[in-house]
């Protein structure tokens, strides 16, 4: 079995199916009684344990839980088998509060809303050869038979990722002269790429990532902070769910930071894959070309008479195209059309520079899948990164070949992700700029672009995880 998670967050060496890594902190908790010798452990043919008492009788032990928690908060392992780990981020879950809701009367029923990535879209477009317009109508519709009431599109989120980056990157690079580490820039929409970062790179790396929430997690401010608001409801009784390319977003979702303590509850409730809707729609018996469309949900969705948009520069968001097109004109007054790549070393590392009179005035690179990701490290320890802006992904070719995407069948999986690539370039594209819906929101729910609930709602932090001093210690 493939792990579902990111290259960056896999541990090729190690059993990691059988049970968490060898580092990990919970595998089993034992009570130690004052006075006792080593406590012994006895493990019985179904794989329970037994811890022998001194007088010769045995308890049976608990088995830990591990929560993605725990995983975020520990230098060991983080991919254990699926089944171990993610206990509260699954479609069953899903099932589990839409039953709940079926068995409530409506005013005690939770408000479930699903956010749908764009590039789950364009991989559920492909598998069912469907346009992304159909996709999205029938995917709608799908959700609603089984009791969602909204369903949005973090395409529209992602508007509110893109004017923070390009607004933060403008700050870094006035202010490059007084702080070392303004730039590079590196982009922060990647859990798989953030957990990376902050387990073996921690206090070195942190202070050149963007502080800019991904556009799961604006959809989730969105969601429990404004639209709570507007529906007069507690955060706590709406439901969030999202579906993503990845597995790694559920990590994400997970971290202390989207946990909204006084109302305890999570900015994203469960995040689901689009393999987990694929799942889904096998285990109603049904395929997504036979659903009837439904007309689309706009308030946070970027539709335009039943289309859906999406914004230039690939299917991992267009983050360098949309922050160099903005710093060419803002900084240089440079007006960019078109973006030309420069590849390097292999497809998923390529450069894009802006020159004037021979002389380099911006120079941004995208770096995906580990081994780049390790060699843009190495090149930033050693001083020798001359980027001001990387786009920084963990899966190689970016979100459209997340882990938790729709595997080929019956065709080389080059050719599967081609079309899904083709297909999500067909949809028609905006700038955040100009989308007015971003802009009222900015001005009436954030009260403008400085206020501190702007920087609540929009930005994050990050945290170097302490490694642990083990034998085990896994060098990256
Ligand atoms: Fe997820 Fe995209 Fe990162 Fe892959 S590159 S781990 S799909 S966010």
């Amino acid at each position: 079995m493939a792990s579902p998670f990111s290259g960056v967050l896999q541990l090729t060496d190690l059993d990691d199916f059988i049970g968490p890594s060898q580092e990990c902190i919970k595998p089993i908790k034992v009570e130690k009684k004052p006075g006792n010798a080593a406590a012994k452990i006895r493990i019985e043919d179904d794989g329970s344990y037994f811890q022998i008492n001194q007088d010769g009788g045995s308890q049976k032990l608990e088995k830990a839980k591990i929560t993605l928690n725990d995983c975020l908060a520990c230098s060991g392992c983080v991919t254990s088998a699926e089944s171990v780990l993610i206990t509260q981020q699954s479609h069953k879950e899903v099932y589990k509060i839409l039953k709940e809701n079926k068995a409530e009367v409506p005013s005690q029923q939770k408000l479930v809303v699903v956010s749908v990535s764009p590039q789950s879209r364009a991989s559920l477009a492909a598998r069912f050869n469907l346009s992304i317009q159909e996709t999205a109508q029938k995917l709608t519709a799908f959700f609603k038979q089984l009791g969602v009431h909204h369903v949005f599109d973090t395409t529209f989120s992602r508007n509110f990722s893109l004017l923070e980056s390009q607004r933060e990157f403008i700050q870094r690079f006035k202010r490059q002269k007084e702080e070392k580490k303004a730039l590079p820039m590196l982009a922060s929409a990647c859990p798989g790429w953030i957990c990376y970062a902050e387990k073996t790179h921690g206090s070195f790396i942190i202070p050149y990532i963007s502080s800019t929430k991904s556009p799961q997690q604006v959809m989730g401010s969105l969601v429990k902070n404004h639209f709570a608001q507007e529906k007069n409801v507690k955060p706590s009784q709406i439901c969030h769910v999202t579906v993503m390319p990845c597995y790694d977003k559920k990590l994400e979702a997970s971290r202390q930071d989207f946990f909204n303590q006084e109302y305890e509850t999570r900015d994203v409730d469960c995040v689901i894959t689009t393999g987990e809707v694929l799942q889904m729609l096998e285990q109603e018996g049904i395929s997504l070309c036979d659903v009837e469309p439904s007309p689309l949900d706009t308030l946070f969705s970027s539709v335009v008479e039943e289309e859906p948009y999406g914004h230039k520069g690939g299917g991992s968001g267009g983050y360098l195209e949309h922050i160099f097109r903005h710093a060419a004109q803002e900084l240089f007054g440079v007006h960019v059309d078109e973006i030309t790549y420069k590849p390097l070393k292999n497809k998923d590392f390529q450069e894009v520079t802006l020159e004037k009179d021979g002389k380099v005035l911006l120079q941004f690179a995208l770096a995906y899948g580990f081994r780049n990701i390790q060699n843009l490290v190495q090149k930033l320890k050693r001083g020798r990164c001359s980027y001001h802006y990387v786009e920084v992904m963990a899966c190689p070719s970016g979100c459209l070949n997340g882990g938790g995407q729709i595997r080929a069948e019956g065709e080389p999986s080059k050719v599967l992700l081609q079309r899904v690539e083709q297909l999500y370039d067909t949809a028609r594209t905006e700038t955040p700029e100009g989308n007015a819906g971003v802009e009222q929101l900015y001005e009436h729910w954030l009260g403008g672009r400085d206020s501190a609930k702007a920087k609540q709602a929009l930005h994050t932090q990050y945290l170097a995880v302490e490694k642990m001093n083990t034998a085990l210690n896994i060098k990256w």
